[in-house]
């Protein structure tokens, strides 16, 4: 008899008939003898519905009663998932994550889980029930509500399974495996059998939304097996799990996938004197108003005057270049400048670390195409790129036949 978790997403359970349809699938698992905990999130596009109607009140709405609104999509979805299943003769109890004891720390809109009491979970599981738990949420030490950030079910899945000691966790998802980039805008994409949590978790970082970044940090941790399949169909789906040793270095795709992303904007400051402490200077200021800073490139000019290039999420633009113009006034800065319109775009791959010449093989595929790279960086499974947003698509179809990764069938996307 095995234990597994599933998480079913907001697509799988976005009407009645879906979850209908979820409550036979979990019942067919149940009656081959599985032990079942399910996670599930609210019904797609509840969550985007409440936090409408909290910005209808107030832009910046306070963040602890954000969390009590939103966290009331996946209690619809538990009681619901819990009547379908009675009604197909399954005993099933549904718990929100407070219920059930998912200790997280105090931050509200991303808090991080800290422990999970599986007791009451494991005598319902010994009593032959199955256990429905709300995605996506927690309390803190005084019972607070709190919010995994968005995405955050499939955090709860794994964590669940983490804490019960599980046998798989399976997240069924709107497509039926992880796929070389995003099918929806790549048709040429192919399904992985496998990839490592390491490559999973950079593309997830890099912008992969298939799985939250915190459940791949969290399979990987706690080396809990993780697949991600079709809520609609039947088969394999995709396993992420630890390297395979055995396996020749040689053998492995140099590239296993591309992420991508339009979520960041890019700030430059130019003609900055090229000393000790201006770097500090400059992103001390912008980290300490509590943004997040991801690429960075400094360049010294023939004058030795510095400019340094950073991006940072794009709902930070406004506030980081309201400071960057204060710390250019004070350093007595040429210019800054700001630019929303780019993506970033990356290629992942454990492969990378016995290939040489993968990063001009990618440079080549762009420079094919006209596509002119703004900035670089690179860890040792991945390579990335900042380019003009209009050309993203492009240069993802670009990457992807430039390293194999095109699907012999399928027509070009
Ligand atoms: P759920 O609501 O089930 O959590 P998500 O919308 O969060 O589903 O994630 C599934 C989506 O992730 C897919 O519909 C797909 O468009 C997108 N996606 C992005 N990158 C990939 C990838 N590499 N492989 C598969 N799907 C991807
Ligand atoms: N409902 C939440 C969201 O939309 C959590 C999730 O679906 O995983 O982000
Ligand atoms: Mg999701």
């Amino acid at each position: 008899m095995s234990l597994i978790v599933q998480k079913y997403g907001g697509t799988s359970v976005g009407s009645v008939e879906r979850i209908q349809a979820v409550a036979e699938k979990v019942a067919r698992s149940h009656r081959l003898g599985d032990k079942l905990v399910v996670a599930v999130s609210a019904m797609s596009g509840e969550t985007n519905r409440l936090i409408e109607l909290a910005k209808a009140i107030d832009a910046q709405p306070p963040l602890r009663e954000m969390d009590v609104l939103v966290s009331t999509g996946e209690q619809v979805t538990i009681a619901l998932l819990c009547m379908a299943l009675n009604k197909l003769g399954v005993e099933a109890r549904s718990y929100t994550g407070g219920q059930v004891r998912i200790l997280t720390d105090n931050a509200h809109g991303k808090a991080r889980i800290q422990q999970i009491d599986g007791h009451r979970i494991e005598a319902d599981l010994d009593a032959g029930r199955v256990v429905v738990v709300a995605g996506f949420q927690g309390s803190d030490e005084d019972g607070n509500i709190t919010t995994l950030g968005r995405g955050g079910s499939d955090t709860t899945a794994v964590a669940l399974a983490a804490a019960l000691n599980a046998d798989e966790c399976q997240i069924y998802t709107d497509v039926d495996g992880v796929y070389t980039t995003d099918p929806r805008v790549v048709s040429r994409a192919q399904r992985l059998d496998k990839i490592t949590f390491d490559e999973m978790l950079e593309m997830a970082s890099q912008g992969s939304k298939i799985l939250q970044i915190r459940s791949v940090e969290f399979a990987g941790k706690y080396n809990v097996p993780l697949r991600v399949m079709s809520s609609f169909e039947e088969g394999p789906g995709t396993l992420i799990s630890l390297e395979d040793e055995d396996e020749d270095q040689m053998e492995k795709a140099v590239v296993s996938g591309i992420a991508f992303n339009r979520d960041e904007a890019k700030l430059t400051i130019r003609g900055i004197p090229d000393q000790p402490g201006v770097a500090y200077k400059v992103l001390g200021a912008i980290s300490a108003a509590n943004i997040e800073i991801d690429v960075i490139v400094q360049n010294v000019a023939k004058d030795n005057s510095a400019t340094i290039t950073f991006t940072v999420h794009r709902n930070d633009l406004s506030q980081a270049e309201g400071l960057l113009k204060q710390i250019a006034q004070d350093l007595g800065a040429l210019e800054i400048d700001a630019d929303d319109q780019i993506a970033k775009l990356s290629i992942v791959g454990v492969g990378m670390r016995s290939h040489a010449g993968v990063a001009a093989t990618m440079f080549e595929a762009l420079a094919k195409e006209n596509i002119n790279i703004q900035l670089i960086t690179t860890s040792e499974i991945k390579i990335t790129v900042v380019i003009e947003e209009r050309y993203l698509e492009l240069a993802v179809r670009a990457l992807h036949t430039g390293f194999d990764l095109d699907s012999p069938s399928a027509e070009q996307g």
